[in-house]
């Protein structure tokens, strides 16, 4: 009495198996999106911090730290074309050998960080440059995904009336029964098949009365040891 309706089983169970892969192209189409949207917020990351990182350089406070060296080095030669004696003659050009030493030690820190902002801009411009373009391909992604998606839930969706239909079919005991280890199987496969006395999925060996009970329609049996509804194989050649 159940042949029939194990029939419809074996539909229904390929039907929700095939809308299995559809909802992987969904969840897909959805990562492409996300992966995208991912890169572009860890981009805008990385400006801040280049940013930051170009500020910390203090190229205009070095800037002016040798603006002031160069005044007090003019002062200083002012100063010593004025001198009067040897020894004031000596400690100004003493003077002068430190300043300029200072000078010098800013200039080379100036000359290898601004080698290092301009590094730090071409990088912010490159991102920058990334973060236009990927908006316009995420845009482009949008748009396909909603199509895609669309499409694809058109598909489940016809697929889950067929459902719908064969799972009034079926047997009422019979129905109730798989809806209820649907529940609690999922997200995992409620059904298995009797092949050869033996449950497709634990592989768990029936004895030859469940077997021949089930193959004859007479009795509705789930497997002993995982609890899978049994459905039998030969329900799929009638
Ligand atoms: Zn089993």
């Amino acid at each position: 009495m159940f042949l029939e309706s194990f029939r419809h089983l074996i539909e229904i169970e390929a039907l929700k198996k095939q809308n299995q892969q559809n909802l992987v192209q969904i969840s897909s189409e959805n990562k492409r999106i996300s992966d995208l949207e991912e890169r572009r917020t860890k981009t805008r990351l990385q400006i801040d911090n280049l940013k930051l990182e170009e500020k910390n350089l203090k190229l205009t406070e070095t800037q002016q730290q040798i603006d002031v060296s160069q005044a007090r080095f003019k002062k200083l030669n002012s100063q010593l074309a004025l001198a009067i004696t040897e020894k004031e003659q000596i400690a100004f050009e003493n003077q002068l050998k430190l300043v300029k030493n200072e000078m010098e030690n800013l200039e080379t820190l100036y000359f290898s960080n601004l080698e290092k902002s301009e590094a730090i801009q071409n990088e912010i411009e490159n991102s920058n440059e990334f973060l236009v373009g990927s908006l316009a391909s995420l845009e482009i992604i949008k748009t396909e995904a909603v199509i895609n998606i669309s499409t694809e839930n058109k598909i489940i969706e016809n697929r889950n009336l067929r459902v719908q239909s064969l799972t009034e079919l079926l047997q009422p005991s019979l129905k109730s029964l798989y809806l209820e280890t649907e529940k609690k199987f999922k997200p995992k496969r409620p059904v298995s098949y009797l092949i050869d006395k033996k449950c497709s999925e634990c592989h768990m060996l029936a004895d030859s009365m469940l077997k021949n009970s089930l193959e004859e329609g007479r009795s509705i049996e789930f497997c002993p040891s995982c609890s899978r509804l049994l459905i039998p194989e030969t329900a799929k050649i009638y």
